[in-house]
């Protein structure tokens, strides 16, 4: 038995006054977090300035600490005076937001000294109503999944409708399997969804086929293409779904937004625009959903199935800058089959196996090994100079993948492949750091095959 974490979320049938009372405390989780950086702010000009007229450093005012205990003591200090309505909202609306601020001052503060990897982080901003999604966390207090299947009950909120059935959370708290850690009420696409993060203990499973690898390419036409030759389907509401998103953001970008393009000046948006964007809004939440119960429906298999499967590792923070809609949003899939795959396989005890963003998984002959120096997005199969090869794109790319599971297991060997369990492990080889930072000296080291790729150590796979 393991114990993993999990998230299970369903939309809401709140009642209007229900609504109110949510939109109510999703208000106070964003007036605290204001009310935080306000304090935050006045406190470090008020040090600066005192400073300055040569106070010394033991005669300062406080500093105000970051961290959320203190900054819930300074919130139960002032709310009396800054927020005389706080009775009326559950103390976990408040919390939700001092935790945010506390975070992101830490974020701020970590990112400056080095101690955050990534992109830095600026300090915090003010939130405001318009680009803010409504959301409360509730950790503490009465949290309940009703025994009918269709309510949830929330602290102070009381009993709210679900719009969907619970019984797979039901199931699992009634069989014990599963503790409630928390709530969190979102507003999204036009629509209030409640998340529960939950502790569920499962069975340690054992994929059917556990000596078996699998590559997958994810298709931009199918959902994805399997080294097995099965490809995927994109389930027809999806591409529907994709169609709708098109025609939208057409009539969007016709009708008088928010940016003259022309004059590269502001302007009002045009009341038309906001609408075409609402419509856009919950169109988009529409297909990603759709999307990511396909992924959810694709990785549950793969996991279940196969004891190892590689996948490719693609910059999608990169990507995403892409403005083709259908690449677009295929990149973002990357980033969540990645995600399912990495605690799926770790529930059913398989081996998930990253290649490297540089393994050219496209450009070679999954029969002979050959590279292409160059192959077009738009050339869909794979036709091989070399040994005559004739293959889909996606298969092909998908073949090679497998294959380098193969081969890293063959010479690997030893400790690499007991690693290889723990798909979250880090263990990069010498080879793949230098092939993640230096494309450009990756590509001048493979000389044209697979198999040469992996005797130099340099088999670009990573496992994390
Ligand atoms: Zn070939």
């Amino acid at each position: 038995m393991m114990a993993v974490m999990q998230a299970y979320r369903f939309a809401l049938d709140p009642s209007p006054a229900q609504a109110r009372d949510l939109q109510r405390h999703a208000g106070a989780a964003r007036y605290a977090f204001n009310w935080a950086l306000a304090a935050v702010k006045a406190n470090i000009g008020q040090r600066v300035a005192e400073r300055s007229y040569g106070v010394a450093d033991q005669d300062l005012t406080p500093a105000v600490g970051w961290n959320l205990p203190a900054l819930r003591r300074a919130w139960n200090q002032a709310k009396p005076a800054a927020a005389p309505w706080w009775p009326q909202c559950s103390k976990e609306a408040f919390n939700t937001g001092l935790d945010a601020m506390a975070r992101a001052l830490r974020n701020w503060a970590d990112s400056k000294s080095g101690k955050r990897q990534g992109k830095r982080v600026g300090f915090p901003r003010f939130k405001s109503k318009r680009n803010t999604t409504p959301s409360t966390r509730f950790t503490t207090g009465v949290i309940r999944v009703e025994a009918d299947r269709h309510h949830v009950t929330l602290p102070r909120l009381g009993t709210i409708k679900t719009h969907e059935s619970t019984r797979k959370l039901a199931r699992r708290l009634e069989a014990g399997t599963a503790r409630i850690l928390s709530a969190t009420v979102r507003y999204q696409a036009g629509r209030w969804f409640c998340s529960f993060t939950v502790e569920v203990t499962r069975p340690q499973r054992r994929p059917a086929r556990p000596y078996e690898v699998i590559g997958v390419d994810l298709g931009v036409k199918s959902l994805a293409v399997l080294s097995n030759g099965h490809v995927i389907d994109n389930p027809r509401h999806l591409v529907a779904g994709l169609r709708r998103l098109r025609r939208l953001s057409r009539r969007a970008a016709r009708q008088i937004g928010p940016h003259d393009t022309k004059a590269n000046v502001r302007r009002t948006a045009s009341k038309n625009w906001a609408d075409t964007r609402r419509a856009l809004g919950r169109a988009h939440a529409r297909v990603s959903n759709l999307r990511r119960d396909s992924l959810h429906k694709l990785t549950t298999t793969l996991a279940a199935t196969y004891g190892t499967i590689v996948i490719e590792d693609l910059n999608v923070a990169g990507m995403a800058k892409n403005r083709l809609l259908a690449r677009a949003i295929h990149d973002a899939g990357f980033g969540e089959i990645r995600r399912q795959l990495d605690y799926k396989t770790r529930w059913h005890g398989g081996t998930l196996i990253v290649a490297s963003r540089w393994f050219p998984s496209s450009k070679t002959c999954s029969d002979c090994g050959a590279t292409k120096p160059k192959l077009r997005l738009s050339e869909r199969v794979y036709t091989c100079e070399n040994c005559g090869l004739v293959l889909d794109r996606d298969l092909n790319a998908a073949r090679n993948l497998a294959a380098l599971a193969a081969q890293h297991n063959v010479a690997g060997s030893g400790p690499e492949t007991s690693n290889a369990r723990r798909a979250n492990q880090k263990t990069p080889s010498v080879g793949q750091v230098a092939l993640k930072r230096e494309p450009g000296t990756a590509t001048a080291d493979q000389t044209g095959t697979v198999h040469a790729q992996a005797r130099t150590a340099s088999h670009g796979i990573s496992q994390d």
